[in-house]
């Protein structure tokens, strides 16, 4: 009896030492609960919508085991934490952070891209703020974005602006952030354009081409918004 508990002990302590020798250290599980202990931190904000600037900015840090709803987006999975973020490095772009989950086919559609000789010229994905509506007294948007999530890419931003009362692209559209869209100029994008045709053969829906009274040209995600 007291072999067969010896026994038992032995395996139990071998068991829990092999589930730490493969767990991994510097990066966190990402699906669907993180590692035992592991934290989530993002630093947060606020768009205000009246001074048209980030406001209340602070860092957010608790154990990943306590995220909330909205911490989560349902679609991915992906999660407003730095923890669940990949820092890509791509050629001569500026390295950005994106969800570990569309990493890997990003990556492969830009690199692609670049090879070819396309004017990638700005990438960004993860921006963990709340940018989106509802609207609190104060003109703070509280709600968070794909960005937020790391699984919406903005590409060459600075020719590719978001504009909203645009129902159809033209004069009386208004631009919100970004640069003027000017079609034919090196690195702007079009449903035509090889940039746009392969974010799309990778899973991304372009926020150009999305219906509603925005026109988002930089914007990529699963849904184009
Ligand atoms: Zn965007």
């Amino acid at each position: 009896m007291r072999n067969i508990l010896f026994v038992f002990l032995l395996t139990a302590v071998i068991g829990a030492a092999a589930e730490e020798a493969a767990a991994p250290k510097a990066r966190p599980a990402l699906f669907p609960n993180g590692p035992k202990g592991g934290a989530c931190t993002y630093e947060v904000y606020n768009w205000n919508i009246r001074k048209k600037r980030a406001v209340n900015i602070k860092k957010v840090k608790h154990p990943y085991s306590e995220l909330t709803a909205e911490e989560r987006d349902p679609a991915t999975g992906c999660t407003v934490c730095l923890e669940d973020q990949e820092l890509l490095k791509i050629g001569k772009l500026k390295p950005f952070y994106a969800c570990r989950k569309i990493s890997g086919v990003l990556r492969a559609a830009l690199e692609k891209l670049i090879a070819d000789g396309e004017p990638v010229l700005e990438v960004t994905a993860y921006r963990p703020g709340r940018t989106k509506n509802p609207l609190d007294k104060k003109g703070n948007r509280t709600g968070f974005s794909n960005h937020a999530y790391g699984v919406a890419v903005d590409i060459n931003r600075s020719k590719n602006g978001l504009y909203d009362k645009c129902f159809k692209f033209g004069p009386g559209c208004r631009l919100i952030h970004g640069g003027r869209w000017k079609p034919g100029v090196k690195g702007t994008l079009t449903k035509d354009s090889a940039i746009v045709k392969e974010m799309k053969a990778a899973g991304f829906k372009w926020g150009g081409g999305i219906e509603g009274d925005q026109k988002d040209f930089m914007h990529f995600s699963s849904f184009g918004y």
